[in-house]
């Protein structure tokens, strides 16, 4: 029996990988429209198409040791961080949710979360083809989980109120004070869609607590000052993360005090 967990560990960890190779694709693309499929990989560089053994995720970024097969340019650190960190969300899902449709949906909302945040990180910009894409998504598997488990009303307002009040609240935020932006509206709506009411407001409170902390760390270190525009994306990306591994024992916790 373990040694088919075991497995099923690895074969995360490699799926997250490869993922996350194809989300390198996505956010790299995605800003400059360019279609995500077409044409396949190449050195941005020398143009060169990559062959299969260069799109190994991870390995061969270790193997040509960060430079491109052909023009020997340097590859950014940047992608190998991101197929390794999309494999450790994907081990961490398959540990948490074994096989499952929770395992299919929570993979699915981190690898729209990762493009869509690491675009933000990047152009400051969140695109509505991302957003769309993202709550497409979240409906299917809200009426995947509802027709397995025979949802009624109620329950599919559950995570449709889980959408729309944080969104809300960070809309009202934007509203009274200028700060924020639209898309962290919609990022939040798409991660509250698949989390549901109570882990929606636990990621809200965790990725404004994490964003107030490494903000004054990015401004301690003088990387950013106060006047910066720091991008909200990432943080709730991170909350959402927060929210799925200590959720359930914070809400537990937080019912018994009251
Ligand atoms: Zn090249």
């Amino acid at each position: 029996m373990m040694d088919y967990l075991l497995i099923y560990y690895i074969f995360s960890f490699i799926i997250g990988s490869i993922i996350g190779s194809f989300l390198n694709v996505c956010i790299y693309r995605i800003p400059k429209g360019e279609s995500i499929v077409y044409p396949p990989s190449h050195c941005p560089k020398c143009n060169n198409r990559l062959k299969w053994i260069d799109l190994i995720p991870i390995i061969s970024y270790i193997f040509l040791k960060g430079r491109c097969r052909y023009c020997k340019e340097k590859i950014s650190i940047k992608y190998v961080l991101i197929e390794f960190f999309t494999g450790v969300v994907f081990l961490l899902l398959a540990i948490k949710y074994g096989i499952s449709l929770d395992y299919l949906k929570y993979a699915t909302l981190f690898s729209l979360l990762i493009v869509i945040s690491l675009i933000d990180m990047e152009t400051m910009n969140i695109y509505l083809s991302t957003t769309l894409t993202g709550i497409v998504f979240g409906l299917i598997f809200l009426i995947a989980q509802g027709v397995l488990e025979n949802y009624i009303l109620k329950e599919y307002m559950y995570y449709i109120s889980g959408a729309i009040i944080p969104a809300g609240i960070i809309a009202l935020i934007i509203l009274l004070t200028g700060g924020m932006g639209w898309g962290d509206v919609e990022i939040c709506f798409i991660s509250g869609l698949f989390l549901g009411l109570k882990l929606s407001i636990v990621m809200l409170i965790a990725s404004f607590i994490i964003g107030a902390l490494i903000s004054l760390v990015l401004i301690w270190g003088k990387k950013k000052t106060r006047k910066d525009y720091i991008p909200f994306g990432p943080f709730i990306a991170l909350g959402t993360l927060f929210a799925l591994a200590f959720g359930d024992k914070l809400l537990l916790w937080y019912l018994n005090l009251i």
